[in-house]
């Protein structure tokens, strides 16, 4: 029987730029998102981010080295930024929602993004005004409740992560 949280046509791979670190995630993502807000317009320099919220656990790293740059979340807890040692791309995050129990893998980094399917464009309301929205995804002007959006399956993960998390994990 097909494991549901399998991803089609096998493990996701990626790295950085330089090319010293490389990964492996072996879980399809609970949830992915396009974020325009502004700290990830600036963390990023571009109009947006795209992060693939995965268990961190199935988030392996298979070559190189990473350093922790913190910066504040909106929520004013930490958001830890994981970056290649030698050329500083950002592989990952850990949000404080979640901690170290879930990492936002950078879906640019992966060798083939067009693997993932995004589940959400968010904080539109900070959009760059020349960017466009895509059609057939759901956009939001700030943040989405994720019980109206995911299927079961893929909020269950996510809500067993939440209880870890609620119980000291992370
Ligand atoms: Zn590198
Ligand atoms: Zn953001």
């Amino acid at each position: 029987m097909q494991d549901a949280t399998q991803i089609a046509g096998g493990d996701l791979s990626g790295g950085c730029a330089c090319g010293a670190a490389r990964y492996r995630v072996s879980r399809a993502p609970i949830f992915v998102n396009n974020c325009h807000c502004r700290r990830c317009q600036v963390q990023t320099g571009s109009t947006s981010v795209v992060n693939m919220f995965v268990e961190a656990e199935s988030v392996d790293l298979l070559s190189g080295t990473l350093s922790e740059h913190v910066v504040k979340a909106g929520s004013g807890g930490d958001h830890i930024i994981c970056r290649c040692t030698a050329c500083g791309t950002a592989l990952w995050s850990y949000y404080p929602r979640l901690g170290r129990l879930g990492a936002g893998v950078r879906v640019g980094t992966l060798d083939d993004p067009a693997r993932v399917k995004l589940d959400a464009v968010i904080f539109t309301a900070s959009k760059m005004p020349w960017t466009a929205l895509p059609e057939d995804i759901p956009c939001f002007e700030a943040t989405y409740s994720p019980a109206e959006l995911l299927p079961p399956d893929r909020l269950s993960r996510l809500e067993a992560l939440i209880a870890q998390r609620a119980a000291g994990g992370g």
